[in-house]
């Protein structure tokens, strides 16, 4: 049947989703009406009540700019790049860092066809030349994008008048940042390094 395959196909897009479990999940949903419609619900109300910030792209509960950005923050002369909004919850949830967050929306890699020109670049240079962050500290993951990424960005950014950093690699090497727990997220921002 077409529209169990169809499911079980976008099922398996979901991270860490094989193509075993995602059938298994489309046969449980059919059976299960009531599961079926909360999802249906939740979704739409995710797609019509969370948005990107316009400054940094990290989720925000209106079309405005987002609590990083609004509120006073510790240290707003400081910018951690980051590829996720996710990344970007997950150091704020850490406790271990007061600055400005922005998000990528990726991380270079010629494998899936993302180049430099499709990351949020454009957005990070206008918050830049405004001169009032002084360092700027690269947190992608220690994966080959990430590195990357991080390597791309510091030849970037140094046509800019800022200090780059990059995160500690205290997490382990091929770690993403969304797994990465509280302590090693702090002990990561804190033994950053000047590039
Ligand atoms: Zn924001």
């Amino acid at each position: 049947m077409h529209s169990i395959i169809d499911l079980t196909m976008t099922l398996s897009r979901l991270p860490g989703v094989g193509s075993k479990s995602a059938k298994r999940m489309a046969y449980f949903l059919l059976e299960e009406p009531e599961l079926r419609a909360l999802l249906e619900e939740q979704l739409h109300h995710l797609a019509n009540s969370v948005y990107l910030c316009p400054i940094c792209a990290c989720y925000s509960q209106e079309m405005q700019s987002c609590q990083y950005c609004d509120r006073q923050r510790l240290q707003p002369e400081l910018l951690c790049v980051v590829e996720r909004a996710s990344d970007a919850m997950n150091l704020e949830a850490s406790g271990g860092f007061g600055g400005l967050y922005h998000v990528l929306g990726g991380a270079i890699s010629p494998m899936s066809g993302i180049t430099p020109e499709q990351l949020r670049l454009e957005s990070l240079k206008s918050r830049l030349e405004s001169g009032a962050i002084k360092e700027v500290i690269l947190a992608t993951s220690f994966t080959l994008e990430g590195d990357a990424t991080a390597h791309y960005l510091e030849q970037w950014l140094a046509h800019f008048d800022v200090v780059v950093s990059r995160i500690a690699s205290g997490l382990s090497a091929g770690a993403q940042l969304e797994f990465a727990d509280k302590q090693s997220l702090i002990h990561s921002m804190r033994g950053r390094q000047k590039l």
